[in-house]
């Protein structure tokens, strides 16, 4: 028997049965492009300062941290600006936890979350873990989202919760603020939670404005961020919010408690002191980001803007044979699993050098 009809024996959920688990290949190659992370890693003053904020944390390691997190939520509404405070801010493992607890609160059995594919993949399987049933909206052909588009779907599908990811995961466009106004006054009738999940925000463009500017006044839109990205610290696994306070009671409802570690807190805390020297590096990726849309454009693809440290791409006839030979080059992308597209994450100049070359001769050039 193997352990696939061993599963299959066990008395798992029935809207478990056939799922399969997010699955990222985690291959050990020389150049990793493949899941957006901030390849330049932490600069060394910052890594100094976490090493040491770790170490006075070991003292009080046989206690239970700050289940409230106070001085983190207070450090991350100083980054975040907009005149928040840390009774808008709510933190997890990870944005992915975060959603997580989103829908733990506002989904659940009997309602709906809504996303428009092709959008961030977790969105259904954080739907699915949390037994919310997930409506697929549309885009148009070239994956972009109106106002009016939007509201119209939302209003009709009436879900409890609807995700915009701007910029969108796997295409890279971000959204425009028309579109999360007009999908939040959409989903008054239903009282949707509208969730902008700006995991990519600090690369947009600049004149790009964040949906945290809309706030006030809308109790139920919630902007997510995360330190995965820009911050250079995906293996921290440190994702927040925020929102009106009382999403984050909502929240406190269904969060196991303890669930953010003190080392987990000591690291974050140390991390947005550091927040200059860690977001150094965000103006040279986004140099890189330009630089592969205008040579992939040169090599006849179709890349698309990309506010987000990586490029979707399309006009490649074979996408799984140039993911290979990129591959047996030593350059991990992405195939996201859409006919004549592959997705590409923008590193250091040598990163980048190196899978444009093999792009190349994977092409024929
Ligand atoms: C990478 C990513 C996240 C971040 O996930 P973490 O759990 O914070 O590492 C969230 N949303 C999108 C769209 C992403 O691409």
């Amino acid at each position: 028997m193997d352990q696939l009809e061993r599963l299959n024996r066990l008395p798992l959920r029935d809207d478990l049965r056939g799922q399969h688990p997010y699955g990222a290949p985690q291959i050990d190659v020389p150049v990793l492009l493949n899941v957006n992370e901030n390849t330049f890693g932490v600069p060394l003053d910052a890594k100094e300062a976490i090493l040491k904020a770790v170490a006075d944390e070991l003292e009080g390691l046989n206690r239970y941290p700050d289940r409230e997190f106070t001085e983190l939520r207070r450090a991350l509404a100083a980054y975040l600006g907009h005149g928040l405070t840390e009774a808008n801010v709510w933190a997890a493992n990870g944005s992915n936890e975060v959603l997580q607890q989103l829908l733990q609160a506002f989904g659940g059995p009997g309602r709906t979350a809504m996303g428009f594919p092709p959008t961030y993949s977790m969105y259904p399987l954080l739907a699915s873990g949390t037994g919310t049933a997930y409506l697929a909206g549309v885009r148009t052909q070239d994956f972009l989202l109106t106002a009016e588009s939007a509201a119209a779907q939302v209003r009709a599908a009436a879900p409890n919760v609807v995700f915009l990811c701007s910029p969108n995961n796997p295409t890279g466009t971000a959204l425009g603020l028309d579109v999360v106004r007009a999908v939040y006054e959409a989903g008054e009738a239903s009282q949707a939670i509208v969730i902008v999940d700006e995991a990519y925000a600090e690369f947009a463009h600049d004149g790009t404005p964040s949906a945290l500017t809309l706030l006030p006044g809308r109790p139920r839109l919630v902007v997510s961020r995360t330190m995965s990205k820009a911050f250079a610290l995906a293996g921290a696994r440190l994702g927040y919010l925020a929102a009106a306070p009382e999403v984050c009671d909502a929240i406190r409802l269904v969060r196991l408690p303890y669930h953010l570690s003190a080392i987990t807190q000591a690291t974050a805390v140390a991390a947005l002191r550091h927040s200059d020297a860690l977001l150094a590096n965000v103006e040279a990726i986004k140099v890189q980001r330009d630089r592969i849309v205008v040579e992939l454009g040169g090599l006849g693809l179709a890349p698309a803007r990309s506010d987000a440290n990586f490029v979707f791409f399309g006009g490649v006839a074979d996408p799984q044979a140039v993911w290979e030979a990129l591959l047996a080059d030593g350059v991990l992308i992405r195939d996201v699993g859409i006919p004549h597209h592959l997705r590409v994450t923008a590193g250091t100049e040598a990163e980048t050098t190196a899978f444009l070359d093999s792009l190349r001769r994977a092409l024929g050039h």
